[in-house]
């Protein structure tokens, strides 16, 4: 295989995606494929930080501006500022910058979010409650706002419809769902025996408590 199609096939997206601009690179500097928008602009919120800042700086010399990392968010002042400055990741994780997310930040605050919403949700939903959780991640699949995530999980939904009659089923149904996207990314799958334990009630071992 060459070099070009084993990183391609490693990485995302599965779907097509816009061609890369003319003189802009194909690769960021994890490897990665970088998206761009249709309007030939790279997708933040498709990309991690450090892929997106490999090609808005590529055309300025290069390197990201390495000061940026060290410096302390506005509103963010004492203990908190000096948390945040010093809370980055190497993938260049924008979270405790305090700028639009990257691709990876978005996607743990929205399973955050999703797999919340699964451990809140009724034990027995009424048939209006499951019409409302279907309709919900229907919605959702069309805006998700990293477009190629979206175009994915449109075909996982299509292919998977989504279970709402009980707690249980909706959790693990999303459990599938997330580990469908951890496999595409190579990452190992997650035990859905266990995501009650880590979205609802906290670990067994106390942990949480
Ligand atoms: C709908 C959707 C589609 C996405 N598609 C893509 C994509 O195509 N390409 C891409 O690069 N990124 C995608 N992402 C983002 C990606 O899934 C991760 O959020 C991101 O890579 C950060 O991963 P992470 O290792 O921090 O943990 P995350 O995968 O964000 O998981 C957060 C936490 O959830 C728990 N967890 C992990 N797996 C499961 C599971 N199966 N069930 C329950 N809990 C679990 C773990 O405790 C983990 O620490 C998508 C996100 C969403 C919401």
């Amino acid at each position: 295989m060459s070099e070009e199609a084993s990183k391609s096939s490693k990485t995302q997206p599965s779907l097509d995606t816009p061609p890369t601009p003319a003189g802009m690179p194909k690769f960021g500097a994890s490897g990665k494929k970088i998206i761009y928008d249709e309007d030939g602009k790279p997708c933040r919120s498709c990309n991690s930080l450090l892929d997106f800042k490999s090609a808005t700086h590529f055309n300025k010399g290069g390197a990201s501006n390495s000061n940026a990392s060290s410096k302390v968010p506005p509103g963010l002042t004492g203990v908190a500022g000096v948390a945040a400055s010093s809370n980055t990741t190497s993938e260049g994780d924008s979270g405790s910058l305090e700028c639009p997310p990257d691709v990876n930040e978005l996607g743990r605050a929205t399973w955050t979010f999703l797999h919340s919403v699964a451990a809140t949700y009724p034990k027995e939903a009424t048939l209006v409650q499951q019409q409302e959780m279907t309709t919900f991640i229907s919605i959702f699949s069309k805006i998700y706002p990293c477009w190629f995530c979206a175009k994915d999980f449109q075909e996982h939904v299509k292919k998977n419809q989504v279970k709402v009659k009980t707690q249980e089923e909706f959790g693990r149904w999303l459990c599938d769902a997330h580990n469908e996207v951890n496999v595409k990314l190579g990452k190992p799958k997650f035990d859905c025996n266990l995501w009650k334990e880590r979205w609802k009630d906290g670990w067994k071992d106390g942990r949480c408590d």
